[in-house]
């Protein structure tokens, strides 16, 4: 246990908080991908590959025709020009998926279409562009205006993909140009790691379920619509979301009878007299850490119920964010295979005013973008959510850093994925 954690803290304040890093690497090294499941290649995009893909296959399997045109020996057409054009015999015709079934011999043409096989015998294409058809007395011709030397227009069997080769590693999330060369080689159904369920239990007396009006002194949940959307953006779709009572027997009962892979507990994470997850988590399973030395979202919490982790998320909207792309996001997508880096885009810009912060403290900054500056915003408190819909993106202060000076340049990251 740590930071207090297996005591009782209501009341009491944090007694210690447990570094950003600290709390980091116990996800890095407690949180791994889910099982694989073998799913089939149109439902497979931006799915995370679970293992690697070698081609059992070659591809294409046969010399093909990159041209319209004429399939000839290419050492026949040396000499070839408009003034001098050399002139074959038509033997027959090559379509995709329908050879031509004779051999292409001295003298000989066959007319071919992109992608037919390159009868036995040819070694090049002359394209259309180059070529004339006629009929004369000895039979149909086709007359060359230009040499096409030997391998000319030809794709060589194999020259796409050699069989025994690696296409695609092991955690790759799949892109729809993955999805077309998986399709060239028969690879589906392809095996991909299975994505996340994930319950967001929301705690709170005061809150009535996202679609409501506000009224009197009760508020409209905000933070799972929130987590919902960004859980989805990490590749969880299924989400499931309970609005629970402040109640110490219902949180209890919510959390032993979630079978998500990852729980996120919105809300009584603190050190309030409600706040009952903390203890309701060192009950059920572990509790790791409760209290981040991080503003927002001191009251974070982490633990585990064997392999799942489970998430104690501060109620306040900023900081629930805050602990969302700190924290639970990374085993979201730790979970789901995908890459545990932050998932938005940087710009490295100079401060226009400077960020005061601690040592031993992260800080997660909102910040504008203006003419080239990165601004921070003076309306910092955690529960000022539209503070994060103002925002570009946050900066990131270190614990080690006191904080960063105006003109100093800083990393910004990104809430709009396109970049702004
Ligand atoms: P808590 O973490 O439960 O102590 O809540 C801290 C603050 O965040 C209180 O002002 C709550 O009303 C508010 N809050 C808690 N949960 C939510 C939620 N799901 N959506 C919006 N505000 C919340
Ligand atoms: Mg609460």
């Amino acid at each position: 246990m740590h930071g207090g954690a297996s005591r009782d803290v209501r009341m009491r304040g944090f007694q210690t908080r447990v570094e950003v890093a600290q709390l980091t690497a116990w996800i890095d090294a407690r949180v791994a991908p889910l099982d694989t499941k073998w799913i089939p290649l149109d439902n497979a995009s931006e799915r995370v590959l679970a293992q690697d893909i070698t081609s059992e296959c070659t591809v294409p399997g046969f010399d093909r025709s990159a041209m319209d045109g004429y399939a000839v020996r290419g050492a026949e057409t040396f000499g070839a020009d408009q003034y001098t054009p050399l002139e074959f015999e038509m033997i027959g015709e090559a379509l995709p998926g329908q050879p031509y079934a004779g051999r292409v011999d001295a003298g000989q043409a066959v007319r071919i279409m992109t992608g037919a096989p390159v009868p036995p015998g040819a070694d090049a294409v002359a394209q259309a562009e180059i070529a004339e058809e006629l009929s004369t007395e000895k039979g149909r011709v086709v007359r060359l205006s230009e040499s096409v030397p030997p391998g000319r227009h030809v794709g060589k069997r194999g020259e796409d993909i050699e069989a025994g080769s690696v296409l695609l590693r092991s955690g790759r999330v799949l892109r729809p140009q993955d999805l077309g060369v998986l399709a060239s080689i028969g690879g589906s159904p392809v095996p991909v790691i299975r994505q996340p369920c994930v319950a967001i239990l929301v705690t709170g007396d005061e809150l009535l379920p996202c679609g409501s009006k506000p009224e009197g002194y009760r508020i409209v949940d905000s933070n799972s619509v929130m987590l919902a959307a960004l859980l989805r953006r990490d590749g969880v779709p299924t989400v499931r979301v309970e609005l629970l009572k402040d109640r110490y027997e219902f949180v209890k009962a919510a959390v032993a009878s979630a079978t998500e892979d990852m729980i996120l507990i919105s809300g009584g994470s603190s050190v309030g007299v409600e706040d009952h997850a903390p203890r309701v988590l060192a009950e059920l399973g572990e509790l790791l850490a409760h209290g981040v030395a991080l503003r927002p979202a001191s009251p974070t919490g982490l633990g585990f119920l064997g392999t799942r982790p489970v998430f104690l998320m501060p109620g306040n909207p900023v900081s629930c964010l805050c602990a969302y792309d700190l924290f639970a996001g990374r085993a979201a997508r730790g979970l789901g295979g995908r890459s545990t880096n932050l998932p938005y885009s940087t710009r490295t810009l100079p401060l226009a005013r400077k960020i005061a912060s601690m040592v031993g403290r992260v800080d997660y900054v909102r910040v504008q973008i203006g003419d080239g500056r990165v601004e921070p915003l003076s309306i910092s408190g955690a529960s000022i959510l539209s503070s994060t819909t103002r925002a570009d993106g946050f900066v990131i202060v270190p614990s080690d850093f006191e904080g960063h000076a105006e003109g100093e340049s800083v990393v910004v990251h990104l809430y709009d994925l396109q970049g702004a």
